[in-house]
């Protein structure tokens, strides 16, 4: 049985906003799932709802099989981490750490206990003395992270928990929270704009928009299987390719070159006659000159960008854009005329209408 079932959970807020619809989602203990979507999708509101600090408007929340709707924020058994983590600047890190169990009432001895073992997990115990102001941010965030985690909960909820990180802490702190969520097996959820760190750090993902779950699944099903053209468009970076044509005599004209969908279509081709599809293929997909099994088109450069391990190409074919990702010692010129192959595996055709992939 799931850990955590969510069942066509709902959110409209009193002000009649509907923020989330028909939610679904069935999580296994120790699994870590990260919800993820532009701002504004939704991703807050479903974690609030899940600890308890939102009504749910309608659906069914269970815990370990049980009801938990109506359960108060302590009885769910979650620890919540914030975007911004207020520690008691006055305290130390012990103080900081210990400060929940403490209100609990435990015992000093257990306090103890459960501090050390924790600040040990999270790399803290050579600062157990220091005051907040005498930390770096990565280090402020892990005692947050701390402060959730002595509680021995069932589910730990992150929501955005490192955007006041800068960039180089974030990675550190990416890879981190991955280590003690092995070492702990701790059940979380995790809400994030971010699709690198939902990639870096997930299970599972569920991809949101507009308060609708688009796709849950491995990463690797997301970037690999993208459901639709949000999907496929919000995970992978640069982002997957896309060329709106229509259909004619089983083809579609991307610049010069004329793609004959029968490759990836076959028997459904005369469906899609006359109809509005998107071609889309990563910017990794594209192979230099002419390839057995593949799409062959043509492209003039209009700027490379070299990052190191790769180049990024900007290329236009007759109105259309899109972005290549090439081995930098084949980078071409800028203003040169490039001919490329994406083999057929590698393009993903979307109906223009419903924004459905087509399998
Ligand atoms: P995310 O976490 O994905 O950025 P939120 O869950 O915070 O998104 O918000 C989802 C939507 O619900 C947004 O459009 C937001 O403006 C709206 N919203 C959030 N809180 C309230 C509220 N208390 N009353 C009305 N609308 C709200």
């Amino acid at each position: 049985m799931a850990y955590l079932t969510l069942k066509k959970i709902n959110k409209i807020y009193p002000n009649g906003y509907h923020a989330v619809h028909d939610f679904n989602l069935e999580m296994e203990k120790g699994e870590f799932i990260v919800f993820v979507g532009p701002s504004g999708c939704g991703k807050s509101t479903t974690l609030r709802m899940i600890a308890g600090l939102e009504d749910i408007s309608n659906g069914e929340f269970l815990i370990d099989g049980k009801r938990a709707n109506e359960m108060g924020p302590r009885e769910r058994g979650v620890a919540m981490v914030f975007q911004s983590y207020a520690l008691y600047p006055q305290m130390t890190v012990y103080d900081n750490i210990a400060f929940g169990l403490e209100l609990q009432g435990a015992d000093e001895d257990y306090i103890d206990e459960r501090v050390r073992s924790t600040a040990r997990i999270l790399g803290l115990t050579d600062y157990l003395d220091r005051l907040p102001r005498a930390l770096s941010g990565g280090q402020r965030q892990r005692v947050a992270i701390g402060r959730a985690i002595i509680r021995k909960v069932g589910v730990f909820l992150m929501d955005e928990p490192l955007s006041n990180l800068d960039a180089k802490q974030r990675v550190t702190m990416r890879s981190e929270i991955t280590q003690i969520h092995r070492e702990t097996g701790a059940t979380t959820i995790y809400v994030t704009h971010d699709q690198t760190e939902a990639m870096t750090m997930a299970d599972r993902i569920v991809v949101m928009k507009e308060g609708w779950v688009q796709q849950v699944g491995t990463p690797r099903e997301l970037y690999f299987e993208p459901a639709n053209l949000f999907v496929a468009g919000f995970i992978g970076e640069p982002p997957m390719n896309f060329i709106r044509e229509t259909v004619r005599d089983g083809r579609i004209s991307v610049g010069d070159a004329s793609l004959d969908l029968r490759h990836k279509l076959g028997d459904r081709l005369a469906r899609y006659e006359g109809k509005e599809l998107v071609f889309g293929f990563r910017p990794e997909a594209a192979l230099p000159g002419e390839r057995e099994n593949a799409y062959v088109l043509r492209a003039g450069v209009e700027l490379t960008e070299m990052l190191g391990d790769n180049t990024n190409v900007y290329i236009t074919m007759g109105g259309e854009q899109a972005i290549l990702k090439v081995d930098p010692h084949d980078t071409p010129e800028t203003d040169s005329a490039i001919t490329f192959s994406v083999p057929y595996e590698n393009v993903y055709l979307f109906d223009a209408a419903t924004e459905a992939v087509i399998k």
